[in-house]
C-alpha cells in the first residue's frame, strides 16, 4: 500500500516523495493505520527500520490539523539518536513551519532553556537532561503535551533512565497518546508499557 492508502494526508505524502520515500517501510505500513486512527502503539522494531517515520508522520498529521506548541515529546537514549530523530521531524515538517528542539546532555543548558522558551512544537530529548529542565527552567512544563514517544525503550531502561521516565510520566497529561518502541521485549519494558500505554496496538515486524 502507498502512504496515501494508509491514510497519510496529501502534504505529507508529497513530503515523503520529495525525501525519496517511495513506499512505506514494513514498520510504517504496520503502524500507520492504527496510529492514524488514534490508538496507542507498542512496536518491536530496530533502528534502520523506518520507525521514526512510523511515529513522526501520525504526530505531524495531527499537528497540522490542530497546530499547537509543546505538542509532542520524543524520549530516546542517546544524543546521536536525538539529533537523527530531530532531523527526520524537520525534514517531514519542512512545509509546515515546524519548530523542533533537541534537549540532550553535554550541551549548554542556557541555550536549551532559550530554545524551550520559544515553545517548540516537538521536543526530542534524552530523559536526564529533560528532567533537569523540568526542575530548573522557569516557565517550562509539559502540561499541554498531546503525544509521548519512548524510543528504544529497552536501551533507555538499560541505561538506568527508569527514575527519569517515572518523573516525566508524572508531569504529563494522562489524556494523551503514547507510542513505545523497543528492539526487545523485556520485563522492564512491559512494566513501562503497563505504566504508560492505554489499550495499545502491538506491532511486530
Ligand atoms: P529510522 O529507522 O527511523 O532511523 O530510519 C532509517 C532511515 O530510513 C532514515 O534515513 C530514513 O530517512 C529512511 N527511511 C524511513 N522511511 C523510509 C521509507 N519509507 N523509504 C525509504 N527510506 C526511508
Amino acid at each position: 500500500k502507498s502512504f496515501a492508502e494508509l491514510g497519510v494526508n496529501e502534504v505529507l505524502c508529497e513530503t515523503c516523495e520529495r525525501l525519496g520515500w517511495k513506499k512505506p517501510s514494513k514498520i510504517q505500513a504496520a503502524t500507520l493505520p492504527a496510529a492514524l486512527s488514534g490508538k496507542d502503539i507498542i512496536g518491536l522494531a530496530e533502528t534502520g527500520s523506518g520507525k521514526t517515520g512510523a511515529f513522526a508522520i501520525p504526530m505531524l498529521q495531527e499537528l497540522m490539523e490542530a497546530p499547537q506548541k509543546i505538542f509532542g515529546l520524543v524520549l530516546t537514549p542517546t544524543r546521536e539518536l536525538a539529533y537523527q530523530i530531530a532531523d527526520q521531524f524537520r525534514a517531514l515538517g519542512s512545509s509546515m513551519g515546524l519548530i523542533v528542539a533537541v534537549i540532550v546532555g553535554g550541551v549548554d543548558k542556557v541555550q536549551q532553556s532559550l530554545a524551550l522558551s520559544r515553545r517548540p512544537h516537538i521536543i526530542v530529548a534524552t530523559p536526564g537532561r529533560l528532567v533537569d529542565h523540568l526542575e530548573e527552567t522557569k516557565g517550562f512544563n509539559l502540561r499541554s503535551l498531546k503525544y509521548l514517544v519512548m524510543d528504544e525503550a529497552d536501551r533507555m531502561l538499560n541505561l538506568d533512565f527508569e527514575v527519569e521516565l517515572d518523573k516525566i510520566l508524572k508531569v504529563i497529561p494522562r489524556d494523551r497518546r503514547t507510542f513505545l518502541f523497543s528492539a526487545t521485549m523485556t520485563k522492564k519494558v512491559s512494566k513501562l508499557e503497563r505504566a504508560s500505554l492505554k489499550d495499545p496496538e502491538r506491532i511486530e515486524v
